[in-house]
C-alpha cells in the first residue's frame, strides 16, 4: 500500500511508516494512492459476510500485502470485537448504534485498530513504544481501552486536573497494565504543550521509542469505513436509495463513509450535520470555506472550528477548474446545522415518537436527515448514533426528565480506584519523569 499526503503528492510512504509517523513531515494528511473497489459480487452479497470478514475484505484490498493475510485477520479478530447495530425507528429511518465498545462511542472502533497496527508494526523493535496522549476527555478514553494490555506498547495521558467529568477520569485512570495516567494542574492547553515539547526534545528522542495516537492517523479512518458496510447490509433491500447523516466535528467519520463510498458501497448522498460549528455546511452552501474558533455546545464533542479531515474531503473531490472541487463534492454530500435548542428538542421528540434515546450528537443527526428527507422523499436513512446517551448522564436526563439506563461497563467504573500521578504544568518535570520510568 502506498499513501500520499494532500500537501505532496509526489512522495509516497508505505503503510507502516504512515501509522508510526501519524502526520507527514509537510503537516498535510496522508490518504491512500489508491481506494480499490471491491468486487461487485462482494457488495451483493455483504449478508453472507460477518463485520470481521468485512473488515478482512476492505483491508486486503487495500493494503495490498503490507500485512500478510493471517497476521491480518487476527489482528482483525481482536480489533473488531463488538457490534455495530442497526435499528429501525420507522420506514425510512434507522440508527446505526456506533457505542457498543469500551469507552462508548464511535472512536472506540478507530483506537483499537490502530492499537493492533502499531503493536504489528513494532513487533520486532526490542524497544516498548510509548504513546503521548493529552486529552479534554473523550479521545484519551477511547486511546487508552484500546491500548489496553496491547503488547510492547505503554500509553501516558495526560489530563487537566478537575476538568474532565468523574467517569471520563475514571475511564483514563483505572486500568491499570499498560496504562498509566498524569493528572496535569493545568489546563488541556498545558497537556497539549507538554507533549509536543517531548516530541521535539532530543533527549527524550534518543532514549524513548515516542509516537502520537493522533486522531488523524490514517489507521483510524480505515476501520470507520467498515461500519457503512455493515450497516448498509443490515439495511433492507427495498431499491430505495440509501444516505447517511453523520454527526461531524473534525469530520474523520464522514470522510471514512466518502472512502467507503469510493470502495463500491452504494451510498447516494451524505449529509453532514452539525451544531453551530457549521464551517463545513457553510462551504456546501457557498464554496468558501471559513474556519473561526469553535463556540462551546451541548454536542460537545462536535465543537471544532476548523476541522482537520477537511483536506481529505477536497482531496476526494479535487477538481481541476475553478469551483469544480466544490461542485463535486455537493452532488455527494448536503450540509445542515442545528442550534443546542434544536438538539434537545430533538432528543425529546424521538424518544416521544419512537422511545428511543439518543444523545445530543446523535440528535443533531437525526435533525439533518429529517431535513434532507423533506425534499428527498424516496430515500432510507441512517443517523449514526456517535456516541451512547449515558455519556452525556445530565443533560439527557434533564431533557427527557427521566432516568436513562447506564451500561454495566460505565457504571462498574465508578466504583474503582483512580491511579494517576500528579504533575505540575512544567515540561521540565514532565520530561523528568518520563526518563525515570520509561527509558
Ligand atoms: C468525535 C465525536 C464526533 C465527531 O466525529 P468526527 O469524526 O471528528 O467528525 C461526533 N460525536 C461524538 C460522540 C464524538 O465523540
Amino acid at each position: 500500500m502506498k499513501l500520499y499526503s494532500t500537501k505532496q503528492k509526489d512522495a509516497l510512504t508505505g503503510l507502516k511508516e504512515a501509522v508510526m509517523k501519524g502526520l507527514p513531515d509537510d503537516n498535510g494528511l496522508y490518504m491512500p494512492l489508491e481506494i480499490p473497489r471491491l468486487p461487485a459480487s462482494f457488495i451483493r452479497n455483504l449478508g453472507g459476510y460477518s463485520f470481521r470478514e468485512i473488515a478482512f475484505h476492505i483491508c486486503r484490498a487495500l493494503f495490498k500485502g503490507a500485512v500478510p493475510e493471517d497476521d491480518l485477520e487476527e489482528l482483525i479478530g481482536r480489533a473488531v470485537n463488538f457490534p455495530a447495530p442497526v435499528v429501525q425507528l420507522d420506514d425510512d429511518k434507522y440508527v446505526l448504534e456506533l457505542f457498543h465498545g469500551p469507552s462508548l462511542a464511535f472512536k472506540d472502533f478507530g483506537a483499537r485498530f490502530m492499537a493492533q497496527l502499531m503493536s504489528y508494526f513494532n513487533r520486532e523493535e526490542s524497544r516498548e513504544l510509548v504513546i503521548l496522549v493529552a486529552t479534554s476527555g473523550d479521545t484519551g478514553g477511547a486511546v487508552a481501552a484500546g491500548f489496553l494490555q496491547t503488547p510492547g506498547v505503554k500509553v501516558v495521558i495526560l489530563y487537566p486536573s478537575g476538568k474532565v467529568s468523574m467517569l471520563q477520569e475514571k475511564q483514563l485512570t483505572t486500568l491499570g497494565h499498560n496504562i498509566l495516567a498524569l493528572e496535569v494542574d493545568g489546563t488541556f492547553d498545558d497537556c497539549q504543550e507538554m507533549v509536543k515539547k517531548a516530541f521535539l526534545d532530543k533527549e527524550l528522542a534518543g532514549s524513548i521509542r515516542l509516537t502520537s495516537a493522533n486522531s488523524i492517523n490514517i489507521s483510524r479512518l480505515i476501520p470507520q469505513t467498515f461500519y457503512y458496510f455493515e450497516a448498509y447490509k443490515q439495511l433492507p433491500d427495498d431499491g430505495r436509495p440509501v444516505v447517511f447523516s453523520v454527526p461531524s466535528g473534525n469530520f474523520g467519520n464522514l470522510t471514512a463513509g466518502l472512502m467507503a463510498q469510493r470502495m463500491g458501497l452504494p451510498v447516494h448522498h451524505f449529509i453532514a450535520a452539525t451544531n453551530a460549528n457549521d464551517v463545513v455546511p457553510g462551504y456546501l452552501e457557498s464554496g468558501l470555506f471559513n474556519p473561526r474558533p469553535s463556540v462551546r455546545t451541548l454536542s460537545n464533542a462536535m465543537d471544532v472550528g476548523n476541522p482537520s479531515n477537511f483536506a481529505r474531503m477536497l482531496d476526494l473531490y479535487e477538481g481541476k477548474e475553478e469551483g469544480s472541487t466544490w461542485n463535486n463534492m455537493r452532488k455527494f454530500i448536503s450540509g445542515y446545522a442545528f442550534d443546542d435548542e434544536q438538539t434537545r428538542a430533538a432528543v425529546a421528540e424521538i424518544s416521544r415518537r419512537y422511545n428511543y434515546t439518543i444523545d445530543p450528537h446523535g440528535a443533531v443527526g437525526f435533525l439533518a436527515l429529517e431535513q434532507y428527507q423533506k425534499a428527498h422523499s424516496n430515500t432510507k436513512g441512517v443517523v449514526l448514533e456517535t456516541a451512547h446517551p449515558a455519556k452525556f448522564l445530565d443533560e439527557v436526563e434533564g431533557i427527557l426528565g427521566r432516568e436513562v439506563a447506564v451500561p454495566g461497563r460505565l457504571a462498574a467504573l465508578a466504583g474503582r480506584e483512580k491511579e494517576a500521578v500528579w504533575m505540575p504544568a512544567d515540561f521540565g518535570g514532565f520530561k523528568e519523569w518520563l526518563l525515570g520510568n520509561l527509558a
